[in-house]
């Protein structure tokens, strides 16, 4: 990153670094949830869930590239070895074992509430000290609650 582009963060940058990589790991982490999940998913409405978990499952890759192209221009590396997504994750990974529609829906919906969590304590973090940082922060929070409504609606017209 450029000098003065570094100057204006506020925040110690590798610190920054490390729990933008944190996040990182917990989005390879939602999208293998979501991308596996859709493909075993059985049951109820199964056409529907299958599509929105490999909607969000898009949503949580795109994310990932979000917090890497950060990660990158802060002066850091993305994790390399699928190793640390688990060593660094926040969230975790919530295997789907149990592919019954409902099951894979609660599943999900904890995933993204740990993923609210995550993202606002990053906002407070960031917040006035790197605005660049808190704008990608922010453009995915959002992402994440729409995914926890949709997740909730569909569990709701189930039963
Ligand atoms: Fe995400
Ligand atoms: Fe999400
Ligand atoms: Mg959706």
């Amino acid at each position: 990153m450029g000098t003065k582009g570094k100057a204006i963060v506020g925040v110690n940058v590798e610190e920054l670094v490390t729990v933008l990589n944190k996040a990182y790991a917990d989005e390879w982490l939602a999208y293998y949830q979501y991308w596996v999940g859709a493909k075993v998913a059985s049951g109820r409405m199964r056409g529907i869930v299958a599509g929105e978990l490999e909607e969000h499952a898009n949503e949580e890759l795109k994310h990932a590239q979000m917090l890497a192209e950060r990660i990158i221009t802060l002066g850091g590396t993305p994790l390399l070895k699928p190793e640390d997504l688990l060593k660094e994750t926040n969230c975790g990974y919530a295997e789907p074992s149990d592919p019954s529609t409902k099951a894979l829906l609660k599943q999900n919906i904890n995933g993204e509430q740990c993923a609210i969590e995550t993202y606002k304590k990053l906002l407070e973090f960031v917040k006035d000290k790197d605005p660049i940082t808190y704008h990608v922060i922010l453009e995915i929070l959002k992402d994440e609650v729409e995914h926890e409504e949709d997740l909730e609606s569909l569990l709701t017209d189930m039963s």
